[in-house]
């Protein structure tokens, strides 16, 4: 049963749904500029960062030129959100309203500004076997979370961008045999892993192919692969599908927010929606590269906004953005 609003402290000046690096980024910042914040997160502080791959080397987050590993970045960014005194609360948001009232299971909270910044999750393929096997570690997996248990193991890896070249790269020293399935000939990838890969000479490429089924009694034991019209079937211990994102709608999806035909948010320069008072930020949102970088940039872009549209300091007028 959800609470009403009746209590005061249940007021807050922004409202960021969700933990990942972009709300954890808009949250700081928001914080930093002495706006009253409350972070809500539904699972784990860090998003993807610290469900998918909480031990890999992020190669591109400036200012760490030896990569730093994901889950120490989540931390550094938990400790910032602690210094800057924003309320967390591990709850998840059930409804983001056009009255910027945001419900989760436990309450109802007032905000002059809600954030969406709830992220992606990875896409499903949706043959036979695949969502059985991808519960309690019976073979299908999203990403090579923990690429030692892939050590001796014959993976098949389906998708031709960053997430299936760079889990292709990663278990190269690892598995005993490494399968990539994509259903184009080119790759969306970096040129350059995509030749690291193909140079390395350990995977076998399956290109023009889909996976179209999984087989086993209790765990992965095959994978069925259509190919120019055949099917052959490939023994696999593991299948690692790794075929993109899709954008995580449900606390907006009966708001009425613009968005493109994937489902993510439109906005415009200053991270707003078209709706009053809510603002997108990170992976959520339309167009934007899908980089850490760019979710903390958002963080900082979004704040500057926000802060002057609740605010509404002598400059508010100047700082909006003039075109969309
Ligand atoms: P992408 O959307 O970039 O790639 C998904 C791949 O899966 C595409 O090759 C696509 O094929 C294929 N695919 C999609 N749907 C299906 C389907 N139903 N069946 C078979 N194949 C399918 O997703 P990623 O997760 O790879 O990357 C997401 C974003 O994150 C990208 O912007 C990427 O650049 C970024 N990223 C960056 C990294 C880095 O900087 N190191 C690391 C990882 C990700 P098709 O090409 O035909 O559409």
């Amino acid at each position: 049963m959800v609470e009403s609003l009746s209590e005061e402290e249940e007021e807050f000046e922004v409202i960021v749904v969700g933990g990942g690096p972009a709300g954890l980024n808009t949250a700081i910042m928001c914080a930093t500029r002495h706006l009253k914040v409350l972070l809500l997160e539904r699972d784990k502080m860090g998003g993807l960062l610290a469900t998918l791959y909480p031990n890999k080397i992020i190669p591109n987050y400036p200012g760490f030129p030896e990569g730093i590993v994901a889950i120490e970045l989540v931390r550094n960014w938990l400790r910032h959100l602690r210094l800057t005194g924003v309320t967390v609360k591990q709850e998840a948001a059930l409804i983001v309203a056009k009255d910027l009232t945001v419900t989760t299971y436990k309450k109802k909270r007032r905000s002059r500004v809600a954030v969406i910044a709830t992220g992606t999750n990875p896409r499903r393929l949706g043959i036979p076997n695949e969502s059985k096997f991808s519960k309690g570690g019976k073979g299908v997996y999203y990403f090579a979370s923990h690429p030692e248990e892939f050590v001796g193991k014959k993976v098949l890896v389906v998708g031709g961008g960053d997430t299936a070249i760079d889990v292709a790269l990663e278990l190269l020293s690892l598995a005993d045999e490494i399968t990539l399935v994509h259903r184009r000939e080119g790759f969306r990838a970096f040129d350059e892993n995509v030749e690291t890969v193909r140079k390395s000479g350990m995977v076998d490429f399956v290109l023009k192919g889909e996976v179209i089924a999984i087989k086993g009694r209790n765990r992965v034991e095959k994978a069925v692969i259509k190919q120019e019209g055949k099917k052959l079937q490939k023994r696999v211990d593991a299948v690692i599908i790794a075929i993109g994102l899709i954008p995580n709608n449900e606390v907006f999806k009966n708001l009425g927010l613009k968005t493109d035909e994937r489902g993510c948010i439109l906005t415009d320069r200053a991270q707003r929606t078209n709706i009053e008072g809510i603002f997108a930020v990170g992976d959520v949102v339309h167009g934007g590269l899908r980089l850490i970088t760019v979710a903390a940039s958002h963080g900082a872009t979004a704040s500057h906004f926000i802060y002057s549209y609740v605010k509404k300091p002598y400059w508010a007028r100047e700082a909006w953005p003039t075109e969309m």
